[in-house]
Order: C-alpha cells, then structure tokens, then sequence
C-alpha cells in the first residue's frame, strides 16, 4: 500500500512517568518506610495506546503535552522508538506528568498521579483531517473529549480511568469501549457501537444494547495485566481502520491483550500484528 492510502491514527491523550517503588509494607500516613531502586516506566494511557498501535504498523501520531524536562525527552524517545509520530506532541511550562507508584509484597498499591503537563494540552492549532481514526481515553480534560467528539467523527472512545462523559460526547462517538466497572455508567442502548471488556472473560460488542459479537480471551499465565485493556483499545483500533468485522475485530483485539499480560510493564510487551496472527493461527 502507498504511504498515502495507508490509514492514519491520531492517540490524543496522556504522556506520564511511572516511577515505581516496591516495599515490605505501604507506609501510614506520616510513617517513611524504605523501598527498593526506583524502577522507571513510560507510561500514561495515551503513550501506551500510542505506542501499541503504532507496534501494530499502524501510522500513528501522538497528540499529548509534556513538560520541557529529561523526562517529556526520554517518553518522547520511547514513542518516536516504537515507531509513532511524535511531532504533534506539545510542550508545556509544567513537568511532564509523573505517576508515584508504591507496591508491597502483597501487590497492594498506591499511586498518586500528578498529571502536570498533560492538563495543558490545547488542540486549537491541531488538524484532526488527515486522521481516519482518532483514539482518546480520560486522563486529559473532559473539554478536550468533547471538543474531539465535536470535531470527528471517527473518534474511538476509552472511556478510562471511569469518569463522566456528556451523553451527548458520547453519542458522537464512532465507538466506546469500557471495561465492566467503566460500562455501569454507561447507557448501552442508546450507543451504536460499544465495547466492553470483561479481563480474562474477553470482550462483547454491542449495538445499541444488542450483543452483535462475544468473544472469550485465550488462555494464559497472565503475568502483569497493566496495560493489557491500553493494548487491546490500540488492536481493536487497528481492526476498525482494516474493516474487519466484529467478531474479528473482537479476536484480534482479545488475543493482542492476552499476550500483552505475558511481561511486565504497560509498554514492555507490545505484541506485533503478524505476531497476533500467529496467535490466532495457532488457535484456528
Ligand atoms: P482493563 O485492564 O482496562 O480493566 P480488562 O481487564 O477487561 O481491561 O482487560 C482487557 C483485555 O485484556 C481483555 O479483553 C483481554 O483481552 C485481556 N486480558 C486481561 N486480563 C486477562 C487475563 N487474565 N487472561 C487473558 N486475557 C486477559
């Protein structure tokens, strides 16, 4: 295919650092207990989701905002390195956000994100025509949703982590997918197209309220599943701008998300469209 009848995405969303702490035990509050070295992440949903879809061959531009620091560098890097379109990324006065993250020896957690530059993010001078598909989730403002939804029709809606949405933003939408806690704020019927995803479980769509396709999830060792709804948005997204039908688009995206639970890291285990295949392949 020619580079330019190849389909473009557009992920507009978060960029963060997750610095990761593990500990014995998560301190009480006003206690410090000491921790292992610090483990750094690339992170924030729209990175993920950007870099999984462009892992998947997909022409992919990151519309974000990092902060003029090393770290809005090295997650720029870590974008530009898994093949995505980095020079829609916008930089603001304000540091690149950071997510402090602490796990005991249980696997009990507690983060504070501070979003920091991702809360400047301005789409005014940003051209939304060239893409077939924008992708978007809700770690940046609720405008920003709306003004997308405003301004394409193709947009693919991850309404993650869980926060109100104007009905009538999503109604605009191409597609929503939720997972099962995200989903009970939705009102099925009323979306032409919705996806929700259900871990191991799978994923159904659903057409205003009517399940047009279900599918389980393969079997695995899950490992880390951080990431794994972050990877099956991207492949799902992949499969919409190829045509594919539900049930296949649904496949696709289950088993992408599968193997993504295989390694540890929101972008360490980023699966590519042939190695998909031979997953599907395998199982068929
Ligand atoms: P989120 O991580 O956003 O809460 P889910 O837990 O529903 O989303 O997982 C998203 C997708 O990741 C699932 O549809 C499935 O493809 C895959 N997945 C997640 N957990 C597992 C698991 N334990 N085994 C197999 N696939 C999984």
């Amino acid at each position: 295919m020619s580079e330019s009848a190849r389909p473009r995405a557009a992920v507009v969303g978060s960029m963060n650092t997750d610095l990761v702490v593990h500990c014995a035990r998560l301190p009480r509050p006003g206690e410090t207990v000491l921790g292992e070295d610090v483990v750094r992440m690339a992170g924030g949903k729209g990175g993920n989701q950007a870099a999984a879809l462009a892992r998947l061959g997909v022409t992919t531009s990151v519309v974000s905002c990092v902060g003029r620091d090393e770290l809005g560098e090295w997650l720029t890097a870590t974008l530009a390195e898994a093949g995505a379109d980095t020079s829609l990324i916008q930089h603001s006065s304000r540091p690149t956000g950071t997510a402090f993250i602490t796990v005991d020896d249980a696997g009990e957690n507690e983060i504070v994100v501070s979003p920091g530059a991702n809360a400047e993010l301005d789409l005014a001078h940003v051209d939304l025509d060239p893409f077939d598909l924008v992708l978007a989730q809700m770690e940046v403002s609720a405008e920003i949703i709306d003004e997308l939804a405003r301004r394409t029709s193709s947009l693919v809606l991850n309404v993650a982590p869980a926060r109100p949405v104007s009905p009538a933003t999503l109604l605009r939408c191409a597609v929503v997918i939720a997972n099962e806690l995200e989903a009970e704020h939705l009102v099925l019927r009323e979306l032409a197209h919705c996806v929700v995803t259900r871990g191991a479980g799978g994923a159904v769509h659903y057409s205003f309220g009517e399940v047009i396709a279900d599918v389980s999830a393969p079997e695995v060792d899950a490992v880390d599943t951080v990431g794994a709804g972050d990877v099956f948005c991207a492949a799902y997204s992949s499969r919409y701008l190829a045509h594919d039908d539900p049930t296949a688009a649904l496949r696709f995206a289950v088993t992408a998300g599968a193997m993504a639970t295989l390694a540890t890291g929101a972008q360490g285990s980023l699966p590519t469209t042939e190695e998909v295949q031979q997953w599907l392949d395998r199982a068929s």
